[in-house]
Order: C-alpha cells, then sequence, then structure tokens
C-alpha cells in the first residue's frame, strides 16, 4: 500500500527516467534472457493509483484577454452571438427550474421543457448548467443585464433546492440516480449532469460575480468529495466508466478560485487510469471510444498540469490533442462517428463511409476549449490554424440564422444537410454547448504575454487593453474581404510587440503594412509575424491575407478531397431535394435512409483547380465548376442552410 501510494505520486519525468532504469535493466534481463532465466521487463503505468494532488503552478506563456475587455463588431460572429441571444432570451427561467423544484419538494406549475430535459429524461437538469455558463458568459461578452439578472434568478431558486435537499446535493434527479451508478446498475450519467451545474454556478461566479452560485458549487463539491470518500480506488475506477463530462476540470477551477487543495484531491477521483495511460505513453487507443466522454476528461488534465506541474497530465493532453487533430478529424475540424471513434488512426475514409452521423458538435466545441488552454502553454500559432479551421467550418454554420438553434451531428456525408434542434422539445448535449459556444466568441482573438499583444483571429472586434492604456480596433469583413486592418488607440505612445499570426493556408501573396509602408519580410506560413515598435495613437496595420483554392484528401483514400478557399471548406450545394421543416427541424442528424441521393463524382485533376473551378459572377466566396456533369456551384460550408450538400469528392 505505501508503496504503492508513493508510485503513484511518481511524475512523468520519474516515470521516465524509472523506464531507463527499467531499460538497464532490461539489458541485463536480455543477457539472462539468453541464458533462458527471465523474460520482459513489465511497463510501468503512469496512472495506477488515485494521484496524490500537490499544487505547484506551472507558468503559462500567454493569456487570453479578460472576455469584458473584447467585444464583437457587426459581422457573421456578432451576428451568430445575437442569434444566441434572442435563445437566452427566450427560454423561461420557471422552465428551466422546474425539475429541479420538484425534485426538492417544492411547488412549481410551469410547463416542462420536453426533449432531454423532460421530467422523466435520466439527463434532465444538463441544460439549465449549460444555461447559467451561457448567461455567465454572454454577460461577459456583452453586457446584457437582462441575462444577469435570469442567471442570478435561477441560481437563486436552485440554491432553495439545495438548501431543501440538504448535504450539499443538487440536482433535478434523485439521489437514487447515485445508489445505482455505484451499484452499477443502468443509469444514464448522473455526474455528467452534476459536471454541467457546477460549471455553470462557476460561470455565473466568475463572470457575473455571483457569490451565492460559489456557495452552491461548492455544496455539491463538498458533497462529492464526501460520496466518493468510502469508494474504493478500484470501484471508482469502474464508476468512471460511466460518462462524468469534466468533474475532474470543475473541481480542479475550483481549487483555483477558492485556493482550497481539497476540490482538487476530489477531483483526483475522477481520473481515469485506464483513459490516460495510452495517451501518457503517446498510444492511440482510442478506437471504440464515446468521443464526448473523454474530451472533457482531457481538458481537466490540462488543468491539472497546470495546477500542479505534473508532467504526467500535461502529455495526456498533449498527445490527444496532436492526435486528434491530425489523425482523428475531418476537413472541417469535426470528429466523432456515430459519437465515437470507429476505426483506427488515419482511416478517415474509411470512418466516413461506416456512418452518417459524423462530427458531434458538443465535441468540437470541447476540442476548441482544450486547444486555447494547449495554446497558452506555448503560444504555437498551430493551435490556432486548427482553431480557426474547426470555428470557421464546424461552428459558425453550425447556428440556425435568425433563430438561433444549433446542430448535434454535422454530417459530412454526401448528399447530407444540416439539421437542428426545435424549440423546446430538444435540449440535447450539443444544444447545451451550443448556447455556451456562441456566448463566448470573443475569447481566442487576443492573446497576451507581457511584453505583448498575440492577433490570432480575424473576426472585426475592439479589445481593451487597460493595464497597457490602449485599444486595438480590428476591422474588416474577413472572408469576405482577404484583409484585415488593426488601428491602435494610445493614451502615450507605448512600446510593444504586436504578433500577428501568419496562418498556415496562406501559402502566398501575404503581406503587412504599418502605417502604409510595407515590412519586407514576411514569415512563412504557420508563424507569426512580430512588429515591435513605439505604437503611437492612430498607428494602422494592414495585413493581405490572400486564398487560394486547394484541396484536401483523405490520408487513406488520396482520390477522396475536400475543396477548400483559404481557410474555407467549399460545399457542392445539391439543391433542397426532399427536404421539408420536418427533415430540417427536430432530428438530431440527416435521415438518407429515406431521402437517398446519388451524389456524383468531380472528373478533373484536384491539382490545377483554377482551371475547373470558377468564381461565381456577383457572390463573394462562391464558385462554380465547369465541364463536369453537372456543373456544381461552391458555397462556404458555414453559409449552407435548407440544402443538400457534398463535401468530399471523388476526384479522378
Ligand atoms: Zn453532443
Amino acid at each position: 500500500m505505501v508503496q504503492n501510494s508513493k508510485s503513484s505520486r511518481m511524475t512523468r519525468r520519474g516515470f521516465t527516467a524509472a523506464l531507463a532504469l527499467t531499460a538497464g535493466s532490461a539489458k541485463l534481463m536480455a543477457q539472462d534472457a539468453n541464458t533462458g532465466s527471465h523474460g520482459e521487463p513489465q511497463e510501468v503505468p503512469p496512472f495506477r493509483e488515485t494521484p496524490a494532488f500537490t499544487r505547484k503552478e506551472t507558468p503559462i506563456k500567454v493569456q487570453p484577454f479578460p472576455m469584458t475587455a473584447v467585444r464583437l463588431s457587426p459581422g457573421p460572429f456578432h451576428d451568430a452571438q445575437e442569434w444566441n441571444r434572442g435563445v437566452l432570451h427566450r427560454l423561461p427561467v420557471d422552465r428551466l427550474v422546474h425539475n429541479f423544484r420538484v425534485n426538492a419538494g417544492l411547488s412549481s406549475s410551469a410547463d416542462p421543457l420536453g426533449g432531454w430535459e423532460k421530467p422523466d429524461c435520466e439527463l434532465r437538469g444538463h441544460f439549465t448548467g449549460h444555461f447559467l455558463s451561457a448567461c455567465g458568459l454572454m454577460y461577459a461578452s456583452t453586457g446584457d443585464q437582462a441575462i444577469k439578472a435570469k442567471g442570478d434568478a435561477i441560481v437563486s431558486d436552485l440554491a432553495k433546492c439545495q438548501a431543501r435537499l440538504a448535504g450539499g446535493y443538487l440536482s433535478a434527479f434523485p439521489l437514487e440516480f447515485f445508489d445505482r451508478l455505484n451499484a452499477r446498475k443502468q443509469v444514464w450519467a448522473p455526474f455528467y449532469t452534476i459536471h454541467k451545474i457546477m460549471a455553470g454556478m462557476l460561470d455565473m461566479y466568475r463572470h457575473c460575480g455571483n457569490r451565492q452560485a460559489l456557495e452552491v458549487l461548492q455544496g455539491m463539491a463538498n458533497w462529492t468529495g464526501k460520496w466518493s470518500a468510502p469508494i474504493s480506488a478500484d470501484h471508482m475506477q469502474d464508476i468512471l466508466n460511466t460518462e462524468y463530462g469534466g468533474m475532474n476540470e470543475v473541481l480542479y477551477n475550483l481549487a483555483a478560485v477558492t485556493g482550497e487543495d481539497q476540490y482538487a484531491r476530489t477531483g483526483d477521483r475522477f481520473t481515469k487510469n485506464r483513459f490516460f495511460n495510452p495517451l501518457a505513453l503517446r498510444r492511440d487507443e482510442l478506437r471504440g471510444l464515446h468521443v464526448n466522454t473523454h474530451i472533457p476528461q482531457v481538458i481537466g488534465a490540462a488543468r491539472r498540469y497546470e495546477l500542479s506541474s505534473d508532467v504526467r497530465f500535461h502529455d495526456v493532453a498533449d498527445y490527444f490533442w496532436y492526435e486528434v487533430t491530425s489523425a482523428r478529424s475531418y476537413v472541417t475540424g469535426g470528429t466523432s462517428n456515430n459519437e465515437a471513434w470507429l476505426m483506427e488512426p488515419r482511416r478517415m475514409a474509411a470512418e466516413l463511409k461506416r456512418h452518417v452521423n459524423t462530427a458531434e458538435c458538443c465535441c468540437a466545441y470541447n476540442m476548441l476549449k482544450l486547444t486555447r488552454r494547449l495554446y497558452g502553454w506555448t503560444a504555437d500559432p498551430r493551435y490556432f490554424d486548427y482553431y480557426e479551421r474547426t470555428l470557421l467550418n464546424h461552428r459558425l454554420g453550425a447556428i440556425h440564422p435568425e433563430t438561433g438553434a444549433t446542430i448535434y451531428y454535422l454530417s459530412l456525408a454526401p448528399g447530407a444537410w444540416k439539421t437542428f434542434n426545435t424549440d423546446y422539445d430538444s435540449f440535447w448535449c450539443c444544444t447545451g454547448t451550443g448556447v455556451e459556444e456562441f456566448s463566448k466568441l470573443n475569447d481566442s482573438i487576443y492573446f497576451h504575454d507581457s511584453e505583448g499583444l498575440y492577433v490570432n483571429l480575424f473576426i472585426p472586434s475592439e479589445l481593451e487593453w487597460s493595464e497597457k492604456g490602449i485599444k486595438i480596433r480590428q476591422e474588416t469583413r474577413f472572408p469576405d474581404e482577404q484583409s484585415t486592418t488593426i488601428a491602435v488607440n494610445a493614451r502615450e505612445p507605448l512600446r510593444m510587440a504586436m504578433h500577428l499570426r501568419v496562418p498556415q493556408w496562406l501559402t502566398s501573396g501575404g503581406s503587412v503594412k504599418v502605417n502604409g509602408k510595407t515590412i519586407e519580410a514576411f514569415p512563412s506560413p504557420g508563424s507569426y509575424l512580430t512588429i515591435y515598435r513605439m505604437w503611437s495613437d492612430g498607428d494602422r496595420v494592414e495585413m493581405q491575407l490572400p486564398m487560394q483554392l486547394h484541396t484536401e484528401a483523405m490520408p487513406d483514400d488520396p482520390s477522396m478531397q475536400a475543396i477548400l478557399y483559404g481557410p474555407l471548406v467549399l460545399a457542392g450545394n445539391l439543391g433542397a431535394q426532399g427536404l421539408t421543416e420536418p427533415t430540417i427541424v427536430g432530428p438530431m442528424g440527416p435521415d438518407l435512409k429515406d431521402h437517398p441521393m446519388d451524389v456524383p463524382g468531380l472528373r478533373a485533376s484536384g491539382k490545377n483547380l483554377d482551371a475547373w473551378i470558377k468564381p461565381a459572377a456577383g457572390e463573394a466566396l462562391t464558385f462554380r465548376t465547369t465541364g463536369q456533369m453537372p456543373d456544381l456551384t461552391l458555397t462556404p460550408f458555414n453559409r449552407i442552410f435548407g440544402q443538400r450538400y457534398s463535401i468530399y469528392w471523388n476526384v479522378s
């Protein structure tokens, strides 16, 4: 027992050293093996017992600005934010708290919500947690007092429910669900739901300063600590086979905001060794796993590394991100197939053929959360190549113009179409992450270190960096316009570095002018152009971002290609054949069995695209093929709604 707990505290470096020792002994053993007396050395898994948290924060290289410091200006991101803001305004508080009140024995005459918030759904309450996060984030993004008031009202009501339930427990379902979880009997995902409510409380505290939300959260964390304390490490590992969202992450975050390590120690009980071990050893054993069960656990690992400097957790997050983005993602940045990873890595063509329901939206949401955290460790601009691609192609086009409804599966199957949630009868996981996502579109455009500013995304917006007495206004109609302008408003001249991301897709023609004068050197794609100078009020930086047509082939089938223009994935518009309101609003994904479609291949070279893909007259970013049977219109995937499409083509 003592030996085990010592080794469970072993860091990744310690583990490597142990491996080196074992390797040394291995030689000896190999010699012995030659004489036939010993076998191969046993590998020591990095995670065995529950890890033991000790606080030792790791320095973060670059930080995002507070969300209150960045405001979106008019443009497609601002539109998406406003459609989502409408959703937040429309959903009534009494319906969102109804199941909680009933569970706590308090009166409620509200009309219950439907879908995954139905009074008999085992996930009930999860969306209310997401909604609280969305209120906090939207208030930070826009200063909308009515949204804050709505979040405050929910917190106040849920606090009453918590007091009534006693012991810190707060949920819209009874404790009996946790008895079933503990007995390993059938139950959906109680801790997954609890995580959403805890994260919502944390967001209401962080972004709206709601102290009551922090108290409710601490009560829930204390309850979780008490519930899990008597459970043996082995049995807890079994319990962790049931989806639990980011319980580890929210408990680490609570430890960070309160300075109380007990919460991190409770968070450590949510370390799923079986999942983390291969990742820490840089092995892809993801096949067969449910995707969105696991991404939040990795965000928790990243947070654990930041608070403790335990490099085992660093390696889990670092390798997972690399593997998912390079070997398990489609051209849109989306990952998952029928919610899982069904194939071995880099078998994406085979993966796509397995199922229509690709790329679950909450997976993309969580991958973006993970990406911006990992970016903070290194300031490596390649993280933002992935971030931009996923944001533009998977997320931005996943909110319905005007209604603000969002998508569950963003299908990439040929002939698919986008499907959206209903107003009151869906409340899927992705509806929850959807209301969060479109409340925080301003959170990753700019980062900073003590020396300077990092401009990572080309989104019209204003940044106020009060410590430096400087305001930045990014003026652009990107991607309709292939450039951006940064206007500086400085109280006094300021010496500062400005790092402009030179995206990976910017293969030729990029340039930067400061106050009309061209900077001679322009770095290679996938890096930063750094301008270090004394900035004065009225300075203007103009960056040209010319786009080119290019293709991206599936790693396991070179003839299966997607067409892109700069960072934008282009979709072939196949028309609205067979589509009606019920096929678009309500289903979690397109039903291609009931509405099949033959999608043409393209008979052309994927190399010389300009020869057969021509800009369409009068419409920005829209193209028309020539010489195909039939010819097609190609349009950015994020702008296609109510039409069937194809993303991957068989290019001969
Ligand atoms: Zn989902």
